[in-house]
C-alpha cells in the first residue's frame, strides 16, 4: 500500500511541481477541484464532503495549522480514489485500520514530507530534537509526523514524547513514533520526574 500511495504523491507534486516543501496543500486542494476548506466542530480530524459535484474539506476547529496541513493532504487522497461522479463523505478518523484510511495517511506523508527531501535534509545531522525542528519547520509539519517520517525512512529509532507537569508530577500526553510493543503501556510513575529532571540537566 506505502508504495502505491507514494507513486501517487510523487505524481501529484510532480504534476503541479511541489517537489520542495513546505508543499502548499491549500493550493493544491484548489488546482484538484476543492472549492472550499473551512473549519468545523467535528469530532474527527477532518471530513471530505462531495454534493452535486461541489467538494469542501472540512477541518475540526482549534486543529494546528500542521496538523490542518496533514489532514488536508489526507482529505486529498480521498479526493483522488473517489468516483468525481457520485457524492461522498469521507473522514480522517484519528486510528484508520482500513485499506483507504492507510493509503490516506501514507499519501499525505509522503506529500509533505517527500522520502527522498526528508532523506536529503537529515543526512549528516545528528538524531536529535534540533534536527527534528529542522525538518519540521522547513516542511511546516508538526513535530509527531516529521518524527515518525524520520523513522520511517531516514533510518532514526527515536521516539517523541510529549510530558506536561502539574501537581508536581510529570503526566504522560502524548507519543508519536511509538515501537509497536510499547504503544498504550506508557504512563508516569514515582521515579518519572527523576528521570526527566536529570535529562533536563544533562542538556543544559
Ligand atoms: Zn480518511
Amino acid at each position: 500500500m506505502k508504495p502505491i500511495a507514494e507513486k501517487a504523491a510523487r505524481l501529484v507534486t510532480d504534476s503541479f511541481k511541489l517537489d520542495t516543501p513546505p508543499v502548499d496543500v491549500r493550493s493544491l486542494a484548489k488546482c484538484l477541484g476543492v472549492n472550499a476548506i473551512e473549519d468545523a466542530n467535528l469530532v474527527e480530524d477532518g471530513r471530505l464532503l462531495r454534493v452535486n459535484g461541489k467538494s469542501r474539506i472540512l477541518i475540526r476547529r482549534g486543529l494546528s495549522a500542521e496538523r490542518a496541513r496533514f489532514t488536508i493532504a489526507h482529505e486529498l487522497a480521498h479526493l483522488i480514489l473517489s468516483d468525481p461522479s457520485s457524492d461522498l463523505v469521507a473522514r480522517r478518523q484519528r486510528i484508520g485500520h482500513d485499506q483507504e484510511e492507510r493509503f490516506c495517511e501514507d499519501f499525505a506523508a509522503d506529500l509533505l514530507l517527500p522520502r527522498d527531501w526528508v532523506r536529503k535534509t537529515a543526512a549528516g545531522r545528528p538524531q536529535s530534537l534540533h534536527t527534528l525542528r529542522v525538518v519540521a519547520g522547513r516542511s511546516n509539519t508538526s513535530l509527531a509526523e516529521s518524527c515518525v517520517r524520520l523513522n520511517e525512512v531516514a533510518g532514526w529509532r527515536l521516539t517523541l514524547m510529549h510530558w506536561r507537569l502539574a501537581d508536581q508530577r510529570w503526566g504522560f500526553r502524548w507519543a508519536a513514533a511509538l515501537p509497536p510493543g510499547s504503544i498504550g503501556r506508557i504512563r508516569s510513575i514515582d521515579g518519572t520526574r527523576q528521570v526527566i529532571e536529570n535529562g533536563k540537566q544533562a542538556r543544559g
